[in-house]
């Protein structure tokens, strides 16, 4: 399987998946209009597309596409309204492309929204916008303590498992990883890196899940130096992991962005 990315809006990525024949998928296709484009210029016919959850810049371009390419079939999450499905899955269902040559595990992320789902295979996963390289979604419809434990649950994939966001935000999340952990040589590393790619107008995606965990601060709720960070921004003690988290994403939310 090939993965590549088509740029959509300012900072989208509509993953574009393919095997060895005519036929592709592609993940999160918030705009009909480049998807049609790429696939044309490379002669490949659309199998399915893969939904992760209900914004419209993941969604926004589904049904075009689907008047254009009759036979595909669209996959998504059975807890959001999302009227063009035509699969709805659940954590633990699998979805098989024959196409492509892929089988895919469904794992549930709910927190950015209530019924956020990820496909996970081929060791890649494709989770849009719940982690994001060295950051997360926030949390629009769904909770704290559920974006919390979505991403605990991430965190334990394999290292090497290759993360395929949904935006281009990786510099912007460093510059915040670097308020949380100004110490962290990794995070100042991968800043370097990171702004390399970018003045190449590369994508910074896809990246390692052992990167993520070195120098995401919302995979570290347990580590020493974001626990105090947390606890400096709070003012005050907090107990547990899902505490410190919120207590990042709160900062995040309300001081950085
Ligand atoms: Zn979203
Ligand atoms: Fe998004």
């Amino acid at each position: 399987m090939v993965i590549s990315p088509i740029p959509a809006f300012n900072d989208n990525y509509i993953w574009l998946l393919r095997g060895s024949g005519n036929q592709a998928v592609v993940v999160d296709p918030g705009d009909a209009l480049p998807v049609i484009e790429m696939l044309d210029k490379e002669g490949l016919g659309l199998e399915a597309i893969l939904v992760t959850h209900k914004h419209g810049d993941h969604v926004g371009g589904i049904e075009r596409l689907k008047r254009v390419y009759p036979n595909l079939l669209v996959y998504g999450p059975a807890g959001e309204p999302i009227p063009a499905i035509d699969r709805r899955l659940r954590g633990g269902d699998r979805v098989s492309l024959p196409g492509v040559g892929v089988e895919f595990e469904i794992l549930d992320v709910p927190g950015h929204t209530e019924g956020h789902i990820a496909y996970y295979g081929a060791g890649a996963m494709f989770c849009g916008d719940t982690l994001f390289a060295a950051g997360c979604g926030r949390v629009f419809s769904g909770t704290h303590q559920q974006l919390h434990e979505s991403l605990t649950r991430i965190a334990a994939l394999p290292g090497e498992t290759l993360v395929y966001c949904a935006h281009e935000y990786t510099l912007d999340n460093l510059g915040f990883a670097s308020w949380v952990e100004p110490d962290n040589p990794d995070i100042a590393q991968r800043t370097l890196e990171t702004e390399s790619l970018r003045r190449g107008d590369i994508p910074s995606v896809p990246s390692r899940l052992e990167v993520e965990l070195r120098t995401n601060p919302f995979l570290r709720s347990g580590v020493p130096a974001v626990v105090a960070a947390a606890e400096r921004y709070a003012g005050h003690q907090l107990g547990s992991p899902a505490e410190i988290f919120t207590a990042i994403r709160t900062w995040k939310d309300r001081e950085y962005d």
